[in-house]
This record gives C-alpha cells, structure tokens and sequence, in this order.
C-alpha cells in the first residue's frame, strides 16, 4: 500500500474544462521507476503558450504510446487511498476528474499534498511558489523540466528534501 503518489501532466491549456492531458508521469513513495505515458488527446482548444512551454511540436510522438489506456488504468489503480502530491495538486486532480469522469469521488485521498505550500516554511516564504522556484532554491534540480517525468523526479527530490529539513529541524 502506497503513501504517496507524486504526479505530474503536461496539458494542452491550464483551463481543465478545455484543456486536454498529454504527458502522464507518476511515481510511488520512494520506488525507482517513475512511470511515464503520452495520452490520446484533443488540441482544439489548446492554448499555444501552454504547447510552447512544455515543448509539445518538440516531445510529442504523433500518436498516444501504445497500452495508454491500461497504462492510466493502473496509474487510477496506483492512486487508490493514496495522497496525491504535486506542485498545486488542484490542478492535477481537476484535469484527472475531467479526464475520468470522476464526478462524485475520487480514488486519491480527499486531502492531497501541495509542494509550493510545504516548501513555504523551509524557504521562508510569505506565498506559494511554483517547482523551478523551489527546486532552485533547495538545489536539488530537475533533470527535465516541463516534462512530467522530470516534473515528478524534480517534485520527489524536493519533497524528500524538505522532509529532511523539517526533520532536522523539529526534534
Ligand atoms: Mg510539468
């Protein structure tokens, strides 16, 4: 049984009721693999700064990887009665409700995990700020940013950090 779930997506627009998922990644607790999917999507309302900033004419392969939709299937799975944590994970969680039609519950726990709002004590921050803000600044990097596989390495690293931290810290 999982803890934690850390998650990452890449989309076609930051509005959920337009936008449409592209790249999946999640990893579990501590386990090495970060798992990885491009998705079927529509573009149709997609938002041109959103496709530049997460390189889409660049990364994206033509068509959804092969096995996409088990692949998010057991990626559901992985979520089951575990904290969804991410960089703003009520972003994530509206895109995923949208996208599995998860109107009245969902499988993650009701209480998600924010990143930017963990990072605020340790980096002495008066508001939230996003990963490449908190990554920088806790020097523990991202191997590729604005890819959700490397949005989701940057995202543990830095969780684990800060647990550190405050571990350190608190007695
Ligand atoms: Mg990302």
């Amino acid at each position: 049984v999982s803890r934690y779930v850390f998650v990452d997506l890449e989309t076609t627009s930051l509005d959920p009721r337009s936008g449409d998922v592209w790249e999946m990644a999640y990893a579990i607790d501590l386990q090495a693999v970060v798992y990885q999917c491009f998705v079927g999507h529509a573009l149709y309302a997609a938002d041109p700064e959103a496709l530049k900033i997460n390189r889409y004419h660049e990364r994206w392969p033509g068509l959804p990887d092969k096995e996409a939709w088990p692949w998010e299937m057991n990626f559901k799975k992985a979520l089951n009665g575990a904290t969804l944590v991410a960089a703003n994970p009520a972003f994530d969680a509206d895109f995923l409700r949208f996208r599995w039609n998860l109107w009245r519950e969902v499988p993650w726990r009701y209480r998600m995990l924010d990143l930017e709002t963990y990072a605020m004590p340790a980096l002495h921050l008066d508001e939230p700020k996003g990963l490449a803000y908190i990554t920088e600044q806790l020097g523990t990097g991202n191997p590729d940013p604005h890819t959700a596989k490397g949005d989701v390495v940057a995202l543990r690293d830095a969780f684990y950090e800060l647990q550190r931290i405050y571990d350190e810290r608190l007695p």
